[in-house]
């Protein structure tokens, strides 16, 4: 087990350590199998009521909420209560922790923000989610592009979708050197337009033709 890695912190009269340890190894280990590397000193904390939640995220928190992580520290709803206090069904909280700790390892190992629908689309891709979350509407991508716009529109379906399509597609090297260099070669925060020229520059293809075809097969 990566004891090591991470620290749990917890309610001991409802939570039991072992089980907790338990869940946190099998996503810990299935960012590190797609990282390839350890990130050590991440706080998981484990909340038990929406107020905590809210107190977290300085906001009334939706009933769809259930993780938020900040640089290396986790704070998710305890899998005893998770249904209690949320809309999604118990199990989903293991798709979600993976989702919470595959940000961590994005953001310590590739630094990148924007496109939005990357940022969360990889979480996505990694925790699985993609076979949970049917994709029903689609958006332009520049539309799912920064805060503002991904805000109005969350579009999780169609990003841990497409997501999935750019790993099978280009190989999963070949993306994560892509998101590496991203924000060295455009910022963090830019435009969709310096995105797609930058996706053009490094996979000598157009962004759009790479989307259409993804729209294309998944239409069938
Ligand atoms: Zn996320």
């Amino acid at each position: 087990m990566n004891t090591k890695n991470y620290v749990l912190d917890f309610d001991s009269q409802i939570d039991q350590k072992q089980k907790l340890d338990k869940l946190v190894s099998i996503s810990y280990l299935k960012n590190k199998k797609f990282f390839g590397e350890n990130i050590p000193s991440i706080k998981i904390t484990f909340l038990y009521t929406r107020p905590q939640m809210d107190k977290v995220c300085d906001q009334k928190t939706p009933g769809w909420l259930v993780g938020y992580t900040k640089n290396k520290q986790i704070f998710i709803f305890s899998p005893s209560i998770f249904s209690q206090v949320s809309d999604h069904p118990d199990s989903d909280f293991p798709y979600v922790l993976t989702h919470e700790l595959a940000h961590i390892f994005s953001n310590e190992l590739l630094g990148f923000y924007y496109p939005l629908w990357l940022h969360e689309g990889l979480a996505g891709y990694i925790a699985g989610q993609y076979k949970i979350r049917k994709v029903k509407n689609t958006d332009q991508f520049s539309k799912l592009h920064d805060a503002k716009s991904w805000n109005q529109h969350p579009n999780y379906p169609q990003s841990f979708n497409f997501t999935k399509y750019l790993v099978n597609h280009f190989g999963k090297q070949k993306i994560t050197q892509f998101l590496k260099q991203l924000p060295k070669a455009v910022g963090k925060h830019h435009y969709p337009s310096e995105f797609e020229k930058f996706f053009q520059q490094f996979f000598k293809t157009e962004f759009n033709n790479i989307a259409q075809n993804w729209l294309n097969t998944h239409k069938k």
